[in-house]
């Protein structure tokens, strides 16, 4: 995949192309990432990348005409009908379903606000969607636009080994994950689960789907509700 990341902060990018799981997924070029900075297509004497907001008031607003120009340096990197997602906190939520969607495409251009936001004709003639990690408000896009990358990584071909597989996370079969263990088999006053020490492969695989079901109907009782939703549709579909 190839990822385009317009930034005023490139140094940022190194989070995730130079450590762990997506600096892997870089080094074996399952993930291609670059940085664009806007202010490398400023035409005026200071490389002003914002301005006052028009009707006053605090703070300063990115200009459209250099995140246009970096937005179209992006998409010539990550290759055409590549989706701009602009990061933001008036965006969709992302979520893991939207994660592997991104996961099927080629390429896609991140954009990373700062300041007040961006010129809202910039979103309306050159973003395609708006995406948001959260109901809270970052100082910029940076960070959100590397929580999309690494969810995204992840579930790439080949990213992860089989070791350390996706398809058990929290999410993946609209379920939260099991617990963990590892060793010492005593500590703080706690065993570890005697079927884990079993070696019968078949009672581990219930016990976690038992664990999982159990967390899930304790913590988030809304993914039980998707699940049932879904099976519903399929169900109707089927008919
Ligand atoms: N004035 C904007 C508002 O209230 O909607 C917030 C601007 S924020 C200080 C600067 C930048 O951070 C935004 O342009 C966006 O790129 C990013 N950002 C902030 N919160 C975010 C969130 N929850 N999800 C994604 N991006 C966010």
């Amino acid at each position: 995949m190839r990822v385009a990341l317009v930034t005023l902060f490139p140094e940022t990018l190194g989070l995730v192309s130079e450590i762990g799981v997506t600096g892997r997924a870089v080094r074996d070029e399952r993930l291609n990432i670059t940085a664009i900075n806007p202010r490398d297509y400023t035409e005026d004497r200071h490389r002003s990348v914002d301005d006052r907001p028009y009707g006053g008031g605090p703070g300063m607003v990115m200009r459209p005409e250099p995140l246009a120009a970096a937005l179209e340096a992006g998409k010539d990197y990550a290759g055409a009908g590549a989706p701009v997602i602009y990061l933001s906190p008036q965006g969709r939520r992302f979520d893991h379903a939207r994660a592997r969607e991104l996961a099927s495409l080629p390429g896609m251009v991140l954009l990373a606000g700062r300041y007040e936001g961006v010129d809202e004709r910039l979103v309306r003639s050159a973003v395609d969607e708006e995406l948001s990690i959260g109901d809270y408000v970052l100082s910029g896009g940076e960070l959100a636009a590397l929580v999309v990358v690494d969810a995204v990584s992840r579930l790439l071909p080949g990213v992860l080994g089989h070791e350390d597989s996706a398809s058990e996370d929290s999410f993946a079969q609209g379920l939260l994950d099991c617990p963990h263990f590892t060793r010492p088999e005593h500590y703080a006053g706690e065993d570890v689960p005697a079927v884990l020490l079993s070696g019968d492969h078949a009672a581990i695989r219930r016990w976690r789907l038992k664990q999982s079901l159990g967390r899930t109907w304790e913590r988030r009782p809304d993914l039980l509700e998707d699940l049932q939703r879904t099976r519903a549709l399929t169900a109707e579909e089927q008919k």
